[in-house]
C-alpha cells in the first residue's frame, strides 16, 4: 500500500521578523517525485531545510514515514539532501566520495567498493571511480553527488536546485536522466525549483510556493491547466489573463479568466467562426517574437487587454512573421481552454 513519506503539519519558520514559511500543510507519498515550485523568497528552500533537519520549526511539526521527527537531528533523519554546489570533497576520488557515508557508517570496505560502484552505474558514471571531482564536468559531477546520495538508500531524496549550476543543454538531458532514475530506485524525491518547466518536466505533483505559503498542489497537468489562484496562472506558463472589462465582454460574466497561449488560433480579422463552442476577440498585433519552432504573438484586444497566442513554425518563416507586426488579426479558442481562475477575496 502507498504510504506518506512525508508529512508537514502547519509549518511555520520566521528568521528575526521576517516569516519564510507561513504554515504549510502538506504531505508526500512513498516513491513520489514531488517539486516545491516557487519565485526567490517564497519559502521553498527553508521548507526543504527544516524536512532535513537543518532548520528547528518556530511552530508545527515534520513527519517522516509517520514519525514525528521535528525534533531530530539532521543524521537521525532518513533523509538525504543534494545541494546545488554538489559539495563533493575534492581531495578524495569519486569513488571515495560516494563511499563515504558507508565509511562513517563503518559499513566493510569490499561492501562499499561494490556499493559505491553500483550506485555510480546507476548514475551512468562507471569507469569514473578513480578520477578526483575537479576532471569531471558539471554534468559529471552533478551525477557524482546523486550517487553519493542513493548509496546510502536514504527514504527521501532532497533536491535543492540541483540543475541550477548547469547549462541549459546540459539541464535539460539532466530532466530526463533524473526522473528516469528516481522511477528506476523508486525513493522519493523532493526537489526544490524556481524553474517551471523544470517542475512540470519531471514532477508527479508541485506544490505552488508563494509568500511562504503552498497556493496550489496538484499533477503538473492540474497546475498548468487549471491554476488556482492568479499568482499560479502567472508564475506557471506565460501569463496570460483576462480579467475586467476585457472579461465581461469577452466571456461574457466578471472574473479572472486564464487561456493558455497555445490554446490560441490566430485567424484573419474577417474570419468568423461557425462552431458554437469556440469564442475569441479582434486586435491588433503589437509585436511578434521569433522562436524558432514557434513564433509568440503579442495581440491588444479591442475591447481592452492584451493575449499572447503561440503558433508552431509548420510552414513560416521568420520573414513571414515579421509581417504581422501592426496586423489587424481574429484570436480564437474553444470554450473550455478558458478557465475561470478563483481570486483571493
Ligand atoms: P531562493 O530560491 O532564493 O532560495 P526560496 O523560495 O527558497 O528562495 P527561502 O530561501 O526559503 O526562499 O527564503 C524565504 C525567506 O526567508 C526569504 O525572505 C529569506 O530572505 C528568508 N531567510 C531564509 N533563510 C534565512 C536565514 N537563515 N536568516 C534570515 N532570513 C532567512
Amino acid at each position: 500500500m502507498e504510504g506518506i513519506a512525508i508529512r508537514l503539519l502547519n509549518l511555520r519558520k520566521s528568521f528575526g521578523e521576517t516569516t519564510a514559511v507561513a504554515g504549510v500543510d502538506l504531505e508526500i507519498r512513498d516513491g513520489e517525485f514531488f517539486s516545491m515550485l516557487g519565485p526567490s523568497g517564497s519559502g521553498k528552500t527553508t521548507v526543504l531545510r527544516l524536512v532535513a533537519g537543518f532548520e528547528t520549526p518556530t511552530e508545527g511539526r515534520v513527519e517522516l514515514a509517520g514519525q514525528d521527527v521535528t525534533g531530530l537531528a539532521p543524521f537521525e533523519r532518513d533523509v538525504h539532501t543534494v545541494f546545488q554546489d554538489y559539495a563533493l570533497f575534492p581531495h578524495m576520488t569519486v569513488e571515495q566520495n560516494v563511499a563515504y557515508a558507508l565509511r562513517v557508517r563503518k559499513v566493510p570496505k569490499a561492501e562499499r567498493l561494490a556499493r559505491a560502484r553500483e550506485a555510480l552505474t546507476e548514475v551512468r558514471l562507471e569507469g569514473y571511480g578513480a578520477r578526483r571531482p575537479a576532471h569531471l564536468s558539471g554534468g559529471q559531477r552533478q551525477r557524482v553527488a546523486l550517487a553519493r546520495a542513493l548509496v546510502g538508500r536514504p527514504r527521501v531524496l532532497l533536491l535543492d536546485e540541483p540543475l541550477g549550476a548547469l547549462d541549459l543543454k546540459l539541464r535539460e538531458e539532466m530532466q530526463v536522466e533524473l526522473k528516469a532514475l528516481q522511477r528506476e530506485v523508486g525513493i522519493t524525491f523532493v526537489l526544490v525549483t524556481h524553474d517551471q518547466e523544470e517542475a512540470l518536466t519531471m514532477s508527479d505533483r508541485i506544490a505552488v510556493f508563494h509568500r511562504g505559503r503552498v497556493e496550489q498542489i496538484g499533477t503538473p497537468a492540474e497546475i498548468y491547466e487549471r491554476p488556482a489562484t492568479p499568482f499560479v496562472a502567472s508564475f506557471v506558463g506565460t501569463s496570460n489573463l483576462l480579467d475586467g472589462e476585457a472579461a465581461r465582454r469577452i466571456v461574457g460574466a466578471p472574473g479572472t479568466y486564464s487561456v493558455r497561449p497555445e490554446k490560441i488560433r490566430i485567424l484573419k480579422e474577417s474570419a468568423e467562426s461557425t462552431e458554437p463552442e469556440n469564442s475569441g476577440a479582434t486586435g491588433t498585433v503589437a509585436e511578434v517574437v521569433y522562436l524558432g519552432d514557434a513564433t509568440r504573438f503579442l495581440v491588444d484586444l479591442d475591447g481592452g487587454g492584451r493575449l499572447t497566442a503561440l503558433q508552431q513554425n509548420l510552414e513560416t518563416s521568420s520573414e513571414d512573421v515579421a509581417a504581422y507586426r501592426g496586423a489587424r488579426v481574429r484570436l480564437q479558442w474553444h470554450r473550455r481552454h478558458c478557465v475561470a481562475v478563483p481570486t483571493p477575496d
